[in-house]
């Protein structure tokens, strides 16, 4: 009975550690995880939405820091050396989202980058700032997306061919590269 007292001792141990090193490694901020995908005790399920902003969507993860909460997108990538700006700006819509809902701004996000690869070493995180800055900015970018949606006429915005070859409209789409 001892023996196997000290068995399941040692398995809850390595689980602890192993749950421990993971964390560490994936350069999370401390706080207790809540995933949106999954049900949490106090929170719904349903995406965050902004009447103010006309705006609704859902990060990955919100992680609880006091009475903060700070949002986390996971993207899968090949490679990376910089966040790519549409995945920060996607961020700062998430902050905006999470101030309006809780009623607290967060200081950050984090974008964390998975590489299509099975081993967590590689795999990055970015502690991306949300100021009153990077809030203006985003207001200001809605609004002209507003204003293009309007107007009807909206367009091409870049100049990427991989962008057009995944992309989901690319057989209607008459400006794809
Ligand atoms: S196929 Fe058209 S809609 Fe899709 S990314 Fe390219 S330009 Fe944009």
């Amino acid at each position: 009975m001892l023996v196997l007292s000290l068995v399941f001792f040692g398995i809850a141990l390595i689980l602890f550690w192993s749950g421990n090193r993971q964390k560490r490694e994936s350069g999370l901020p401390p706080g207790k995880v809540v995933s949106l995908d999954l049900h949490d005790d106090q929170r719904p399920q349903t995406p965050l939405f902004s009447r103010k902003h006309l705006l609704t969507g859902k990060p990955d993860y919100l992680i609880r820091h006091g009475k903060e909460w700070i949002p986390v997108e996971v993207k899968t990538v090949q490679a990376i050396q910089q966040p790519y700006e549409a995945h920060r700006l996607q961020l700062f819509a998430y902050c905006l989202l999470v101030e309006e809902q809780y009623g607290v701004r967060p200081r950050c996000g984090y974008l964390h980058y998975r590489r299509r690869s099975p081993t967590e070493k590689d795999s990055i995180t970015f502690q991306i700032e949300f100021s009153e800055g990077m809030k203006k900015r985003l207001l200001e970018l809605l609004e002209r997306m507003r204003q293009a949606e309007q107007s009807g006429d909206v367009p091409r915005s870049h100049q990427e061919a991989a962008r057009c070859r995944a992309c989901g409209y690319a057989a209607i789409c008459d400006q794809k590269l």
